[in-house]
């Protein structure tokens, strides 16, 4: 149940007679073997092979493990994320000094009942910006800092991505507050770039998502709500290449306490028994303000899909109204309303973050990769909902216990 850690020993196994969803396309029936860790062969055809201990997957679907484009590390116990299928998350800020463990892990084929953590450490904002007076101390973009120092001191703390806040309102009260510069963010984004890093803005305005895009950042890891997406912004992004996490979850949590999106998953009977305390401290905690955006950010997800920009799934997990694991399942079913397809959607929390942030080990069913699956009930390719019926969950080959 909620907030237990045991693993079991990793024998091989086969998953038999399987829907698999191999992260872009649909096996309609099929097996999967895994042993040490990883997947050792995805048979499309033909009779489950002999000797091997067989789960039966009868009527459900197999898929790869889910990625969360968009948290921020709370806490150094990491098995909430992996018992709602969610396996690897991309961090975007938080403090560098206690992920040392995590980058270990990442690599280990051991089994875990941990996720799997990408970190963006501190990140690039200024004096008084977005992200500042909260009682934390990090280094700030300074006028006269040198940029490409900076960026390197942050790959040095442990950063495996730049994140850019590109914010010049309070995002409560609206009031004009200090941000980068298009200049700053041009050359810091340079900077990441020549080191290998992927460079991310935080943008909940159109104006300043185009400073991301105009300096040509891989992404950006929120999609602004304050307008419609324009034609020169999609042409921009086309431009550029950059993907968007949209973190629909946020906007859903930003409009109403009562964030019906979210509360119809968390009280689902196949989901609210797997959710900690921990996690429900999250989604009951309050922002104590309402801000109206989910449909004019899941208007423009559409408009962004349908021009070919790379989406993926994201939540803001760790802050007030999204928990960790659990929220990525809200954050596709909000997907799918904006308009991607339930397998487009699974593409954006499995193949398209792997492809983008480079991780040749996950996000596909194919031999050779981890093994970290989820098996659900039903099929999710053609109804999202049937992601909150999950049934198993392996990570590194092992079953974790929910
Ligand atoms: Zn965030």
């Amino acid at each position: 149940m909620a907030g237990t850690e045991a693993v079991a020993a990793q024998g091989a196994f086969v998953i038999a007679n399987v829907r698999i969803f191999d992260g872009k396309r649909v096996i309609e029936r099929g097996h999967v073997v895994v042993s040490g860790g990883r997947i050792v062969s995805v048979l499309e055809r033909g009779a489950v092979p002999a000797g091997t201990q067989v789960h039966d997957g009868s009527g459900k679907t197999l898929l790869p493990g889910l990625i969360d484009g968009h948290v921020h590390h709370t806490d150094a116990n990491r098995t909430d994320a992996p018992r709602f299928g969610v396996t690897t998350e991309l961090d975007m800020v938080s403090d560098p000094t206690v992920h040392g463990p995590f980058k270990q892990q990442r690599k280990s084929y051991q089994p875990t009942a941990n996720s799997d953590l990408w970190t963006a450490g501190w990140w690039a904002t200024v004096p008084g910006g977005h992200g500042t007076g909260n009682g934390t101390e990090f280094p700030l973009v300074e006028p006269g800092t040198a940029l490409a120092e900076f960026v390197a001191a942050r790959r040095s703390e442990g950063s495996d991505h730049l994140k850019l806040a590109l914010e010049d309102r309070n995002l409560v009260t609206q009031a004009p507050i200090p941000s980068l510069s298009a200049e700053q963010t041009t050359e810091l984004v340079a900077a990441a770039r020549k080191l290998g890093m992927p460079s991310v803005a935080h943008a909940t305005a159109q104006r300043m998502a185009q400073v991301g895009l105009r300096a040509g950042a891989t992404g950006l890891v929120h999609l602004f709500a304050d307008e419609v997406v324009s034609a020169e912004t999609v042409a921009l992004a086309r431009r550029t290449g950059a993907f968007v996490t949209p973190t629909l979850t946020l906007w859903s949590a930003f409009e109403s306490a009562a964030n019906p999106a979210t509360n119809a998953v968390v009280r689902d009977p196949r989901v609210a028994p797997y959710i900690s305390a921990r996690q429900r401290a999250f989604l009951d905690a309050p922002w104590g303000f309402s801000r109206p955006g989910l449909a004019t950010a899941s208007r423009n997800v559409r408009i962004l899909h349908d021009a070919g920009v790379p989406i993926t799934a994201g939540t803001d997990s760790g802050i007030p109204g999204i928990a960790h694991g659990v929220s990525l399942l809200v954050e596709l079913e909000l997907l799918v309303r904006a308009g991607l397809t339930p397998r487009a959607a699974l593409t954006a929390a499995t193949a398209t973050p792997a492809s983008i942030y480079g991780f040749a080990d996950r996000g596909r069913i194919r031999q050779g990769l981890r093994a970290d699956l989820v098996l659900v009930d039903g099929d999710p390719t053609k109804d999202i909902t049937a992601l909150r019926g999950i049934s198993a969950v392996w990570r590194n080959g092992a079953p974790i216990t929910r």
